[in-house]
């Protein structure tokens, strides 16, 4: 006890020592800030916070002003093109992200399902170490030799009414807004494969909060980004694996795949082609306008953001990258969240661009009085016209 008196006294006559010290020191180089003598701020009255106008939008409005997309495309000649095709294309791999490894092709074959037309199988393709893509196979019942194919990516209703299959209102919808296309080419004739897009349905994991529909794309979109992946890039990378999935069916014209998707389905066809040059035609459905004018300024799933594009190109130039690729826009003039004045102002510069390589005809846009909703209206002869079947 006695020790304790003696020590603490003397600490705490220390500490009383070095706090003025530090108080006298502060106050020295420290001037007191005016603020500091006045009454203490107040939060600011409602007509005064719309007065000044503090919401974050105007601020982000302001922000995109002064992000000039630095790879822009406006070549005269085809070298010019040609130069600036090679450096967006680098671009977009990079900003894509980084990819899976490689890992030797597996398929466990889990059921079929016979239809009029076509047969249906599920399967599951091994698309990295752990990971195995869900998928449906469909085969047209009359196959006139080795057949071109169609991998058909679903957008945010999930795969059901995708493939005319889950609750009554999933199947309402599916014929409302015409969503079942890897059905319907398979029914015209050829092979297609419908994965479950990752993070969707079966292979969901810790739900979106909020959503109607079984999907993960928050958990998928924050895991990608951390590690200098990207949701986008980690579909692409799954119906990459699809097609050399395809590529070694022996009803499959490995020279003959094309990619179709509406909405998440139409931005993960815009990317496609973009990572792999097995890819011969894109049907891009509900996701061509501007980044500016769709994902930048109207609410939709975090998944369709693409860390930094707006820096370097629009959804045009992404298109441009990889012209004269057959391109299909679909979209419908009443969508309200892929804004159709941007998309005509973006197919118009993709004429200029396909009209310059002497490919006009390998662009064309299917820009239909309707919502945000898929078209059949020029994709079977799209598809006549460049894989001739
Ligand atoms: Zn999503």
């Amino acid at each position: 006890m006695r020790n304790q008196e003696i020590v603490c006294p003397s600490s705490r006559a220390i500490l009383r020592a070095m706090l003025g010290l530090a108080i006298a020191s502060s106050v020295r180089l420290l001037p007191i800030p005016s603020v500091l003598a006045e009454e203490p701020e107040k939060s600011p009255k409602p007509p005064m916070a719309k007065r000044i106008n503090s919401r974050v939008m105007p601020a982000f409005q302001t922000l995109a002003d002064n992000t000039p997309a630095q790879l822009a495309w406006n070549a005269k000649t085809i070298e010019q093109h040609k130069a600036w095709q090679e450096k967006f294309h680098a671009k977009m791999i990079e900003l894509l992200g980084r990819t899976p490894e490689r890992v030797p092709l597996e398929v466990r074959w889990a059921g079929k399902k016979d239809f009029p037309k076509l047969t249906r199988h599920k399967v599951y393709v091994r698309t990295e170490a752990n990971y195995w893509s869900p998928a449906y196979y469909f085969v047209p019942k009359q196959l006139r030799g080795r057949t071109p194919a169609v991998v058909c990516l679903h957008g945010h209703s999930g795969i059901f009414p995708y493939i005319r299959e889950g609750t009554e209102a999933e199947r309402k919808k599916c014929k409302e807004h015409s969503l079942d296309y890897a059905v319907y080419f398979a029914e015209h004739g050829y092979v297609t494969i419908a994965p479950v897009v990752r993070g969707w349905d079966e292979t969901v994991a810790d739900q979106d909060s909020g959503a109607r529909n079984p999907r993960s794309c928050r958990r998928v979109t924050m895991d990608a980004f951390l590690m200098g992946m990207t949701p986008m890039g980690l579909r692409c990378w799954d119906a990459m694996r699809l097609v050399d999935f395809l590529q070694k069916q022996k009803e499959v014209d490995a020279e003959r795949i094309g990619v179709a998707g509406l909405s998440g389905g139409g931005t993960l066809s815009l990317y496609l082609p973009v990572l792999d040059k097995r890819i011969k035609l894109a049907m891009i459905g509900g996701a061509f306008s501007s980044y500016r004018a769709s994902i930048y300024s109207i609410g939709h799933c975090i998944c369709n953001c693409l860390p930094h594009i707006m820096q370097y190109g629009d959804m045009e130039e992404v298109v441009a990258s990889y012209a004269p690729l057959p391109v299909l826009l679909i979209n419908g003039t009443k969508d309200p969240i892929f804004p159709i004045k941007e998309a005509k102002q973006g197919y118009a510069m993709l004429r200029e661009v396909y009209e310059l390589l002497g490919a006009g005809e390998n662009v064309d846009a299917d820009f239909f009085d309707g919502p945000h909703s898929w078209s059949n209206k020029k994709t079977l002869g799209f598809l006549a016209k460049h894989f001739g079947n």
